[in-house]
Formats: structure tokens, sequence, C-alpha cells
């Protein structure tokens, strides 16, 4: 069966743009009411619109909701927004990311600070929020339901190294304990926490990997299962753990990444 979300409330950071626009599009799909949130700029708030328009035109609720995640304020902003429109939130999916690779010897402070204010301390920030506002409920949850489900968007690179993106791998690898520590921490307040890891993804962010036929072809040497992911693919695992069908899962990695955690390269070494 579909998995069913309907009269829950999700935000969804990065909405605007790739696997969290895929994501915020599933939810809603599913019944859920999305928060799409959006970097503060114009583009993005325009994408951010057409995201709630395409929600709407389908029938779903949804509201924008701009906010930079590395900033404190714009994140209490996005928590009161959410709830002023949909008076609660059940479910927070941590997707906004960026990239910004460079050689060790050449990376900047600026450049090592930028990817971890987003990728962790604005992934701590969201956490933060979702866990005050699912702690303050005054009523249990119901037996086989949260109290609230938090979803962290990391990648491979949680535990596969990647020359001339440490800054974006120690990011992702700390997601990795944050969500683990988080999960032990507020289990008992049957809060869920999880992590989705995608592998290569078809989004702006890894353009260069995959948009010539040069360079999908080095990619697929990294996928077992041969192709590209799609947002889609990430957004239907991210569907299951915001669901009441995975209610006995929490502090795991789901990784959803074609296979390219396998070692493909030692396929034929034996
Ligand atoms: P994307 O560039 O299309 O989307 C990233 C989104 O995050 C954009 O909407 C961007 O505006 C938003 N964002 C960036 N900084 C922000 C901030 N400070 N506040 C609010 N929003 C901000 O890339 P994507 O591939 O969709 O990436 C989404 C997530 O998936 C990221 O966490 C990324 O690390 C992760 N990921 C992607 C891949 C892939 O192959 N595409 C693989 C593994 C993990």
């Amino acid at each position: 069966h579909a998995v069913d979300l309907s009269g829950r409330v999700a935000i969804v950071t990065g909405a605007n743009s790739g696997i969290g626009r895929g994501i915020a599009l599933v939810l809603a799909a599913a019944g859920a009411r999305v928060v799409v949130n959006h970097r503060p700029n114009e583009d993005s708030a325009r994408r951010g619109a057409e995201v709630v328009q395409e929600i709407v035109s389908a029938g779903g609720q949804a509201v924008a909701a701009p906010a930079d995640i590395s900033s404190e304020d714009d994140v209490e902003h996005l928590f009161r927004l959410a709830s002023d429109h949909f008076q609660t939130v059940d479910i927070l999916v941590n997707n906004a990311g960026i990239e910004q690779p460079a050689a060790i010897q050449d990376m900047t402070l600026a450049q090592w600070q930028k990817v971890i204010d987003t990728n962790l301390t604005g992934q701590f920030l969201c956490a933060r929020a979702a866990a005050r506002m699912f702690l303050s409920r005054s009523t249990p949850p119901p037996a086989g339901e949260a109290a609230g489900k938090i979803i962290f968007i990391s990648s491979v690179h949680e535990v596969i190294p990647w020359a001339f993106q440490a800054n974006y791998a120690a990011s992702k690898g700390g997601v990795s304990l944050l969500m683990q520590s988080l999960a032990q921490e507020l289990a008992p307040m049957k809060i869920r926490v999880n992590s989705v890891a995608p592998g290569a993804i078809r989004t702006p962010i890894n353009a260069p990997a995959w948009n010539t036929p040069d360079s999908m072809k080095e990619l697929l040497k990294l996928i077992p299962y041969g192709r590209i992911g799609e947002p889609e693919d990430v957004a239907r695992a991210v569907a299951w753990l915001a669901s009441d069908d995975s209610d006995y899962v929490t502090g795991t990695t789901l990784f959803v990444d074609g296979g390219m955690t396998l070692y493909p390269e030692f396929r034929g070494a034996g």
C-alpha cells in the first residue's frame, strides 16, 4: 500500500531544488501538508513558490518559508511560520546542503565554515527546533505512532572519504553521529531520528558528474545498479521513514545509492 501521511505537517529544508523539491512533492502526494523552505533570495523564492504551486495544483497543501538554516534567528522564524500556518509540525526533513570543493592546501577558512555552518550546524539548529516542538506537546502519541520524526539527508560521504571535499565529508560524517546521538537521546520520548544517505542523484549540486556522456560513463563505474539516482528515489525512502510504517526504526542510516557503498571496484577482483 502507499505510504499515508494524511494530516501530518512536514518541514523540508532546501525544498526549492533537487532532492528537497522531490521530497516535498512526494510527501505532499502522500497527504502531508508541506512547509517548503528556501533560502531568502529572489531566485530561491521563485523556485520555492513554484514547488508550492505544483503541490497546490495537485490538490495538496503547502506554504513557502524563507530561512537561511545556518541562522539561528531564521530557523526560529521558520518553525514559528510552520506552526502559525499549520498549527504544528510532525516531520522535519533536514535536506538543505552545499558543496565548496577545494584542495586542502587551498581551502579557505570561509569555505570550511560555510559548509559546516550549512550541512552540520544548520541541521543541528533545525533538529533542535523540531525536538523542542515535539517535546512541547501535551498529549502522548497513540500506540504505533511517534511524537515526531526527524530525517537527516546525509550522503554516502558519511562513510566514503572524499578527496578535495574534506569540508563536505567532515560535515556528513558529523551528521551521522549527530543523528545517532539524537536518536539515542530522544527515543524514550518517542521521537524517531534517522538518516537517508543518497549516492549520486541527478540534481544541480553535482551536474558536472553527470551532464556530459564522458562524466556519466565514469560515474556509472561507481554504481553497481547501473543508473544514476533520481530525487524520487530518495523521496520515497524519506516518505517511508516519515510514516508510521517504519515505527520501530530509529537511529539508522538508509543508503539510497544503487550500491555505491559496496566497493564496486572489488567485483571481479577475486
Ligand atoms: P541542490 O543544490 O539542488 O539543493 C540544495 C538545496 O539546499 C537548495 O535548494 C539550496 O538553496 C538549499 N540551501 C543551501 N544552503 C541553504 C541554507 N543555508 N538555508 C536554506 N537552504 C539552503 O542539491 P541536492 O542534490 O538536492 O542536495 C540536497 C541534499 O542532498 C544536500 O544535503 C546534499 O548534500 C545531499 N546529497 C545530494 C547528493 C546528490 O548526488 N545530489 C548525494 C548525496 C547527498
